[in-house]
């Protein structure tokens, strides 16, 4: 990924959008054009994950597809960039190695805030050198409606203050859809038109993924 030449990334406010993207839907999409306009952002950089400390262990999609899928999905949007920085690592990826890339050659300057999941950012405090990373960005935390927004807020109140003004919290009604539906769905032979871009769903399809 590249910024747009002649944009200067110090006077930017640049949204990286992190996560898994197996695969990539509609409520990711909403999430990150509702950050770009609640918080003035000039660009959203979807990063999809390379290998997830986290996820070891599980099956994930090799990152190639995600990659393709997330490219896909935001090529409709001018201020929607996808960037290989995770998915060309062969070991572990970890976000404090990728919030200090676009700080030091990715968006030097530029004000960072790291979108993702309100679950994943539960764990924050068990992420590699989470205390360097919450002094390098501000966190969008973005929840589905019936999760309970108040115990993220409790958690990093009580442990945590000075972390409250560093997360701020947002409720995405849309992201009632996630990848594991979307999984799910496939492996039932059911259909997900709508719940993804059409691209994604025709990708799904002719590789056929997630497939029982
Ligand atoms: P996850 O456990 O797959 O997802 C947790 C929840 O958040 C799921 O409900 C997921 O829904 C949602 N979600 C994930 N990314 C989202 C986004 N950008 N916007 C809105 N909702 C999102 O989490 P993950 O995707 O593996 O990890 C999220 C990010 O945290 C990644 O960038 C990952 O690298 C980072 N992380 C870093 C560390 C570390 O540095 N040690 C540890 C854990 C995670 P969907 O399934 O529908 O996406």
């Amino acid at each position: 990924m590249s910024l747009p030449p002649n944009c200067k990334p110090d006077q930017l406010n640049i949204g990286l959008m992190g996560g898994t993207f197996d695969p990539i839907h509609i409520g990711h999409l909403v999430t990150a054009e509702e950050a770009r306009q609640q918080f003035s952002l000039d660009y959203v950089i979807f990063i999809p994950a390379g290998l997830p400390p986290h996820k070891e262990s599980k099956q994930v999609t090799p990152a190639r597809h995600r990659y393709l899928m997330t490219t896909l999905a935001v090529m409709s949007n001018p201020s929607f960039i996808v960037s290989r920085v995770e998915v060309d690592k062969k070991e572990p990826t970890y976000t404090i190695d990728t919030i200090r890339y676009f700080e030091s050659r990715g968006a030097p300057g530029a004000n960072l805030y790291f979108i993702t999941g309100a679950d994943a950012i539960m764990e924050i405090l068990t992420w590699k050198d989470y205390s360097a990373l919450i002094g390098l960005c501000t966190f969008i935390a973005v929840s589905r409606p019936e999760y309970p927004l108040d115990r993220l807020g409790e958690i990093t109140a009580n442990l945590y203050p000075e972390l409250t003004s560093k997360i701020h919290l947002l409720e995405i009604p849309a992201l009632a859809i996630s990848s594991t539906f979307i999984r799910k769905r496939v492996a039932l032979g059911k259909t997900i038109k709508y719940l993804t871009p059409e691209p994604v769903e025709q990708y799904i399809k002719k590789h056929g993924l997630y497939k029982k």
